[in-house]
């Protein structure tokens, strides 16, 4: 079939067209150069400043050069995917103490959500554009090359939380990017400024942070976040943040369910995103009585799986821990029960974190021992 060569403008606003045909919320081009994406520039110091905990893989070079990830990289597509749905944080109860899954989690791993719809774009790219490119979809490349390329694709601004906001949407938004050779039209003109930063004086998410990950506004101290110590932790929790987890197992959401942009996000109609069963609001105690094999089995396909099995039965101990003062003495009874046998697990990391679990139950006072 012969197409008629399209000019870079036509191209960009094509695949804008595609992308939103193929169910993305937002794309947008951001040139590829030396200065396109100024913030990449910060990342050494960031990762010099330790501020990436264990997570070596962010070290590697190509996630702050967009060019050594592809050779003659001259755009970057970025699109976005709403994944909010409008479940409210559960209250806590007493009866039968409940857990937080980071809502990003909640249904099928949005890798392959994003893969197959990115992959979907660059196969209508090659049919669509005659001449030869290479292209390379990316989800999670590193977080910081899709949300700094985001704001230079005018898709929002970097905000104080370190997400990247719509105004329009808010920022309940998975990045994903396609690297090309395309030489295609920037979203904004040459010169142009990115969206404005509406993040003002406002400073609830800092504010709200149980851990206070933010040394400073728009940066994350990666170490101090309940993300990366429910999820990318290998080891034990460091004692000092283990009261401040709440309840969280996988991830946390405060500082994105504080933000005012995020009043009005609007609720995807993705099945794939919306909640399996049992997972919003999980019950702690089944959490943590999960055996390796029904671990497998209830999040496969599921974005938890990277926390491993014990990682969850790990935080779900430290997240019943935290629930011990709010608990009826029923529940109390029981907790410690199932605590007291995870203390003498074989897994050294699962019996730490139980024994610590225990010792946040109120002591039985010497006056309710005294005999009468
Ligand atoms: S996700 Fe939670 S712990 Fe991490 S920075 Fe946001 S509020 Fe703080
Ligand atoms: S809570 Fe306020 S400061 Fe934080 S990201 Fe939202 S608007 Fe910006």
């Amino acid at each position: 079939m012969h197409h008629e060569r399209m000019t870079p403008a036509q191209q960009t606003q094509w695949i804008a067209e595609r992308a939103r045909a193929l169910g993305f919320d937002l794309c947008g081009v951001a040139p590829v150069s030396a200065e396109s994406l100024p913030e990449l520039a910060r990342l050494p110091e960031w990762l010099d400043r330790g501020y990436a905990g264990e997570m070596k893989y962010l070290h590697d070079a190509r996630r702050s050069d967009p060019r050594q990830a592809l050779d003659g990289a001259r755009s970057i597509i970025v699109v976005a995917l709403n994944y909010h749905t409008p479940h409210k944080p559960p209250d806590p109860a007493a009866a039968s103490p409940r857990g937080w899954i980071s809502r990003y989690a909640w249904g099928d791993d949005y890798h392959d959500v994003l893969r197959e719809k990115l992959n979907a774009l660059v196969a209508e790219m090659r049919a669509q554009i005659p001449e030869p490119f290479d292209a390379r979809a990316y989800v999670d490349t590193g977080p910081i090359i899709e949300r700094v390329a985001a704001k230079y694709a005018g898709l929002g601004w970097l905000a104080k939380n370190t997400f990247l906001i719509n105004p329009k949407i808010g920022s309940w938004l998975f990045l994903g990017a396609i690297l090309t050779t395309l030489a295609l039209e920037p979203s904004l003109a040459p010169g142009a400024a990115p969206l404005p930063d509406f993040c003002g004086t406002c400073t609830r998410c800092l504010d709200a942070c149980p851990t206070q990950a933010f040394p400073q506004p728009y940066v994350l101290d990666a170490r101090r976040c309940i993300s990366y110590l429910t999820i990318e932790l290998r080891g034990e929790i460091p004692e000092e943040f283990r009261p401040h987890l709440g309840n969280a197992v996988i991830g946390c959401d405060i500082c994105q369910d504080v933000c005012p942009w995020n009043r009005k996000a609007p609720a995807t109609p993705l099945a794939a995103f919306q909640p399996r069963e049992r997972l919003f609001a999980p019950e702690l105690e089944w959490l943590a009585s999960l055996t390796q094999e029904e671990f497998s089995a209830v999040f496969r396909k599921s974005a938890v799986k990277r926390a491993k099995w014990r990682g969850i039965v790990r935080n779900a101990c430290v997240a019943l821990g935290n629930s011990a003062a709010s608990l009826d003495p029923a529940a109390r009874e029981r907790v410690a029960a199932l605590l007291h046998r995870l203390a003498s697990s074989d897994d050294a990391i699962i019996a730490t974190h139980a024994r610590w679990a225990l010792t946040q139950f109120p002591r039985p006072s010497p006056q309710s021992l005294a005999p009468r």
